[in-house]
Formats: C-alpha cells, structure tokens, sequence
C-alpha cells in the first residue's frame, strides 16, 4: 500500500502544478499492477466487446447534473426571497452575507478586500474561516459548479456551442491556461495598487448574483458579452482561462477529502467523461495507458459537477471521500 502511495503521490503533486497551467503529461512511473491492467487491455477483444455493450446500453440519468442545478437554483434563490420579504434569517449577497448573525464571505473576495485595504481585517477572517471550513469539507471547486450562477448560464451556452462545433458551424478555440493564474496574479496586484476590488466589478458571479436581489442592472452587458464569447468563440472560456475565483477555490480543493475517484479496472478508455468535463486536464488519468494505480483521485482542478460520473457508461468514476476509501 505505502509503495503504491508513492505513485499516487507523485501524480497529487503533478495534479496540483496542472491545475496552476502545466499541460498534463504523460506519466514516467506506473505501478506494476496497473500496468498489469494496461498489458491485459491491449488486445483482449472480449473485453472490448463486453465494453461497447455497456457504453450501448448506457442510461445518462443526469442524476448529479440536475441534483446541483436543483442546489444551485434554490442556494440563490434563498437570497434573493430574503431580500424580497426581509427574512432576515439571510442577508447579503453570494460574494458577502450574514446567515443568522454569523458572517460569511467569499473567500476570493474576502483576499481582494484585504489586499485593498492592506491590512487583515478580524472580521473578515472569522466570515471567510467558516466558509473556507465549509467547502474545505465540501471540495473546494464544489462552489462553482454547485452555488455559482455564472456557471448555470455558462452551461447552457456551452450546449449552444457544441451543436454549433457538431454542426461545423464554428471551431473551439482553446486558449492558454496558464492565464487564469495570471489574472488571478494580476487582479490581487491591482486591489493592492489601486486600493478597489476591481476584480468584484466584472466578476460575473457578484453581479448575477447581485442582479438576482435587487435587479437587473448595465453591468448584465457584461455577462451576456461573456456568454456570446463563449458560444462563439471558446468553449466555458472564463471559468476555465479567467476567473480567479475557481483558482482559489482549487487551492482549497487540494485539501478537501471529498473527490472523485477513477477505477482503471473497468475503464474502457473511450473518453465521453472528458468530452462533458469543463476541465478535462484533470480527467488525463482516463486516456489509454497513463492511469498509473488502479484507483486514483481526480485533481483539485475538478468542481465536484458529477457530470463524468453520470456520463460513465461503465461506473469507473464516483464520488468518493478520503479515509472512508484506501486511497490517499
Ligand atoms: S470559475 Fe468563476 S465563474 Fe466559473 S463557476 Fe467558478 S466561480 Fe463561477
Ligand atoms: S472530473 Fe467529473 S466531476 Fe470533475 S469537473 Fe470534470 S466532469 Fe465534473
């Protein structure tokens, strides 16, 4: 087991440097057992046969996607009914709010503000430590794919741009991903320089979710600009090559015991969980020959969507919690 975590561990740290913009690479080191795996898999026609039957008759429940649009739809709509009828049980908005009395901020946020200010606020930290303790728990990226409404809108024009690359009406244009470390870089340098939260004012997190609670405003340009991007242009191009947001929550994601896990034994490599996955890096482990243990975490770059779980036709992909599993 411990040799086997060696394996594993070189790939968590490898994962970690993918997430920051390294291009995913093949591994140098597999252990014998998956390579056991790999050698009984070329070849073995049966196998193969037995694995497009399954893919044939594979049901996409969506049984996760529509749980989180489920969560996400009401997690918003909390506050905006709040607002509306003055419950005060919740007030504020997704970026900053008060939840019966205790304090709780956006963790991305909450570092704009202080870089501003220049000083660490106590306040701050306490509202930020429960909700970094909260998706610490919950894995990190979980917030996006889960609470962000930015990323609801951005997966429906996502299906608009796929029927249009399916059509070849258009081409997805990947961009470098090394630009949303980057913009995570430079949008600390300006709060700190200019003393504002300059990323807050085009987030389009904050103003969906303000725009939910007190009305649509101009700043909604913004967004649809973003969206037509997206279709048009470059497949989920902000979450994927911009926002900060998703990088922070990454970090957190390196320390949270919820994941999901890939079992190369019943894998039949034909990748339709990277083809729906938003970051398909974190997926590289599925493509023939580079899983390097039987069972392997996916990387903290993974929001916790669910969607390559219901997409798997042959149940190689789950969630799992670290300690309750024998993985890392
Ligand atoms: S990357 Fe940013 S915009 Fe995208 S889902 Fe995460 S928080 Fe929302
Ligand atoms: S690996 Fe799966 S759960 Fe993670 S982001 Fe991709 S599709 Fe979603």
């Amino acid at each position: 087991m411990e040799y086997m975590n060696q394996f594993l561990k070189r790939r968590f740290l490898d994962q970690i440097a993918v997430m920051f913009g390294r291009e995913a690479k093949k591994p140098t080191a597999i252990s014998p057992e998956a390579q056991t795996i790999h050698l009984y898999k070329r070849g073995n026609r049966d196998l193969i046969a037995e694995k497009l039957h399954a893919r044939a008759h594979a049901v996409h429940a969506n049984k996760w996607r529509n749980r989180r649009w489920a969560v996400l739809i009401i997690a918003n709509l909390m506050f905006t009914f709040s607002f509306w009828f003055d419950i005060q049980i919740l007030e504020g908005a997704l970026t900053a709010s008060r939840f019966i009395g205790f304090h709780l901020i956006d963790l991305n946020s909450a570092l704009q503000v202080m870089l501003a200010h220049k000083h660490i606020i106590v306040n701050l930290v306490i509202g930020t430590g429960t909700v970094f303790v909260l998706w610490l728990i919950l894995g990190g990226r979980t917030f996006c794919s889960w609470v962000c409404p930015y990323h609801l809108l951005a997966e429906w024009a996502e299906k608009i741009h796929l029927d249009l690359v399916k059509k070849k009406l258009l081409t997805d244009q990947n961009i470098d991903r090394r630009l949303r470390t980057l913009s995570w870089i430079v949008f600390a340098v300006l709060a700190l320089a200019t003393g504002y939260t300059v990323f807050e004012s085009i987030s389009p997190t904050g103003i969906i979710s303000r725009a939910l609670i007190y009305g649509p405003g101009l700043a909604l340009l913004w967004v649809l600009a973003l969206l037509v991007f997206e279709i048009f242009f470059s497949r989920r191009a902000w979450c994927r090559y911009a926002c900060p947001i998703g990088l922070t929550y990454g970090v957190v994601g390196i320390f949270s015991p919820l994941r999901i896990k890939y079992t190369l034994d019943g894998c039949f490599h034909e990748g339709d969980c990277r083809k729906v996955c938003l970051v398909p890096h974190v997926l590289d482990t599925v493509i023939k020959g580079r899983a390097v243990a039987t069972e392997i975490p996916i990387g903290p770059d993974c929001t916790r969507c669910g969607l390559c779980v219901d997409t798997c036709p042959t149940g190689s992909l789950k969630f799992d919690v670290k300690g309750l599993s024998k993985l890392l």
